[in-house]
């Protein structure tokens, strides 16, 4: 792995009973770079409420971290109080949870996700896309350009200059941050050096449910080489580095 040009913050890391908070910051210490810990806002599952966010915020608090929601639905807001939202460092949000005509949600990520018209589902997650960056109260657009797994290999085609200029408009006009995703290795070096261009931030995003993957930036690095990103092209979290313990 290559030595990265500066010290690198993964915003995208989650925590899990195999992989605690203090297994994470071993991680960030040992591969040298800093951390900021998603979690779900989620009805049923993840963060449900107020008493919820309050005990998260609480847990992460003591710890170097930067504390950040990954929401996953439109109006995930609603649920919670604007003083505590207040207190989290970032919001990261991703398009891949596809809403459908008919009230269900397409999960994209999954690997038999069916596309029967590739352009048709392109309007539709380009307009998912458009209502995320124009209407959400988030700071990083996660996962972005990322295509299901059977139409993948139309990346280029599927994702026309006028589309990337679309959602790079978006992003700007309300100082969205792009991830750089090392996961799926999205977006495209050409986005992200036409976002640079455009004077969008960038923040890396591993996805990490584990210490080997958490901090593990390969297609990031190669995309601050070939796009010539600096520390200052990168998005700060609310609470600056320098304030963490
Ligand atoms: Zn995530």
């Amino acid at each position: 792995m290559p030595v990265p040009l500066f010290t690198p913050t993964d915003l995208h890391v989650h925590l899990a009973p195999e992989f605690p908070i203090h297994e994470a910051l071993a991680a960030a210490e040992q591969r040298g770079f800093r951390l900021g810990i998603v979690e779900h806002p989620e009805k049923s599952w993840g963060i449900k409420d107020n008493t919820d966010l309050q005990e998260y915020i609480n847990h992460l608090r003591p710890y170097p971290v930067h504390v950040g929601l990954q929401p996953i639905y439109r109006n995930w807001n609603r649920a919670f109080s604007a003083e505590l939202l207040a207190q989290v460092d970032y919001v990261l949000m991703d398009p891949q949870t596809l809403p459908q005509p008919d009230g269900s949600f397409l999960r994209i990520w999954e690997f038999d996700t069916f596309v029967p018209d590739p352009e048709k589902f392109m309007q539709q997650y380009m307009a998912h896309c458009l209502g995320i960056l124009e209407n959400e109260p988030i700071d990083i657009f996660g996962w972005p350009l990322f295509l299901p797994v059977c139409i993948a290999r139309d990346y280029y085609t599927l994702w026309t200059t006028e589309r990337k200029q679309q959602i790079i408009n978006a992003a700007k006009a309300r100082n969205i941050a792009i991830e750089i995703n090392e996961m799926a290795r999205v977006p495209d070096e050409d986005f992200i050096c036409m976002a640079k261009e455009h004077g969008l931030k960038f923040a890396f995003g591993t996805d990490a449910r584990t210490k080997d993957v958490a901090g593990r930036l390969i297609y990031g690095m190669e995309v601050v080489r070939a796009c010539g990103l600096t520390p200052e092209d990168f998005f700060t979290p609310r609470r600056s580095a320098s304030t963490l313990a």
